[in-house]
C-alpha cells in the first residue's frame, strides 16, 4: 500500500533536550498491550525498575508522573532513562510514534504530524505552500480499490486545499466560505458524484451565511471555557481573551499571520475530512477550521503574539488543549458545529 505524508514530514526531529515544552511532561501517557506486557515481564531488577515507573496490571495502564507532572522516567536532561538503560523496546508505542498520526484508507495510508509538538508546529506554520503530499516506503498492507465517494472526496479535498492557501481573498472570507461550504455539502450527501462541481461553485461565491456579531466572538470563546483545561497557560489567554470577544472576529490579519493561519487549517483538513466524511460528517471538519482559527487568531491578539515562536506556541497550546483531548476535540466540534448552525440558518431553509 502506497504511504504519503506532508513534504514537511522529513524535517521533523524531535528537539529532546532542547524542547522548551517536552511531551513527556503535564500528560497522562498510556501504555499499549505489548509495551505493558514487555515492562510486566522483564527480569531483573531492570524490570523491578522498569515497573516502578508505571501503573500494575489490571488498571488503566500508563506511565506514572512524579510529583511535578513529569514522566518518571524523564532525567534532568529531559531524556528517556528507559530508552537510555533498556533500548528501544522499553519505549511505548505513543513514545516512537508521538507526535506522528496515521490515517489507513483503502489504498492509502496517510501518516502526518500533529500540531501539539513545539517542533511541529513550527514546521506547520511555516513551511510554505503550496501543501503536498511524498512517498514515504510502501506500507506492508495490502491496498484495495478505492470507493467511488472516497475518490470524490479527494478530489473535494484538494480544492479545499488550494482554496484555503490562495491569498486572493481575506482568510476570514476563505473561512465563510469554507462553513458554508459543509452545510452546503451535507445537504448534498445523497448525490456524491455532483459534489466537486458544488464545491468548485460554492467556494467561488460569498457564504450565504449571517454575519458574525460580538455575541459570536463571546460564544466562541465560551465554548473554550467551558471545556476542561490542562495548563495555567492556556487559561490565562483564555481569560485575557475575554475582555474583548472581537478580537476573535477579526476581519483580517497581516500577510504572514494569515499565512500561517491557513498552513493550519490545511493540517486540520488534512487530518480529519476524510475519516469523518467517509463516515458521512462532512460538516463538522469544514467547520472546525473556521472556529479554530478565529480562537487561535484571537488569542494571537489578546497574548500579544508577535514573533512567529509565540504564534507557535499559541497554535501548539491550542492542540494540546483542544485537538488532543479526544473528549475537548468533539465537544468543540460540537460547539463550532451549533456556532455555524446559527449563522446558516438561512442557508438551511433553502
Ligand atoms: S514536544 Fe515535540 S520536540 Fe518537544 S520533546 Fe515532544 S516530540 Fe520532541
Amino acid at each position: 500500500m502506497k504511504h504519503l505524508a506532508p513534504a514537511y514530514y522529513g524535517a521533523f526531529t524531535c528537539l529532546a533536550d532542547r524542547c522548551r515544552d517536552n511531551c513527556c511532561i503535564g500528560w497522562e501517557i498510556g501504555i499499549d498491550p505489548d509495551t505493558a506486557a514487555f515492562y510486566d515481564s522483564f527480569p531483573g531488577e531492570t524490570g523491578d525498575w522498569l515497573r516502578s515507573g508505571i501503573t500494575p496490571p489490571g488498571t488503566d495502564r500508563c506511565f506514572l508522573p512524579d510529583a511535578g507532572g513529569r514522566c518518571r522516567f524523564l532525567n534532568e536532561k529531559n531524556l528517556c532513562t528507559a530508552y537510555l538503560r533498556v533500548g528501544e523496546q522499553a519505549m511505548a508505542e505513543i513514545c516512537r510514534e508521538h507526535p506522528r498520526f496515521h490515517n489507513w484508507y483503502a489504498d492509502v495510508l496517510e501518516t502526518g504530524l500533529g500540531l501539539c509538538c513545539e517542533e511541529t508546529a513550527r514546521l506547520i506554520l511555516t513551511t510554505p505552500g503550496p501543501f503536498t503530499l511524498t512517498g514515504l516506503p510502501d506500507c506492508p498492507d495490502e491496498a484495495e480499490e478505492p470507493d467511488p465517494f472516497l475518490t470524490v472526496l479527494r478530489t473535494v479535498r484538494k480544492m479545499v486545499f488550494r482554496f484555503l492557501e490562495d491569498p486572493a481573498l481575506p482568510l476570514a472570507e476563505r473561512l465563510r466560505r469554507l462553513t458554508g461550504l459543509g452545510w452546503t455539502l451535507q445537504h448534498h450527501l445523497a448525490d456524491p458524484a455532483g459534489l466537486p462541481a458544488l464545491c468548485r461553485e460554492t467556494l467561488a461565491k460569498p457564504a450565504a451565511l449571517s454575519p458574525l456579531t460580538e455575541a459570536d466572538g463571546r460564544e466562541l470563546l465560551t465554548a473554550a471555557r467551558e471545556l476542561e483545561r490542562l495548563s495555567d497557560e492556556w487559561e490565562a489567554l483564555l481569560t485575557l481573551g475575554e475582555s474583548t470577544p472581537s478580537a476573535f472576529l477579526s476581519p483580517s490579519a497581516g500577510p504572514e499571520e494569515e499565512a500561517e493561519l491557513s498552513r493550519i487549517g490545511v493540517y486540520l483538513i488534512y487530518r480529519y475530512f476524510l475519516p469523518l466524511a467517509l463516515d458521512g460528517d462532512l460538516c463538522s471538519p469544514l467547520c472546525f477550521p473556521e472556529a479554530a482559527l478565529r480562537l487561535i487568531r484571537g488569542l494571537w491578539q489578546r497574548g500579544g503574539a508577535v514573533q512567529p515562536t509565540e504564534r507557535q506556541r499559541i497554535a501548539q497550546l491550542f492542540s494540546k488543549e483542544i485537538e488532543y483531548s479526544e473528549e475537548n476535540r468533539e465537544e468543540f466540534c460540537q460547539a463550532a458545529l451549533s456556532w455555524c448552525a446559527r449563522q446558516s440558518r438561512p442557508h438551511q431553509e433553502v
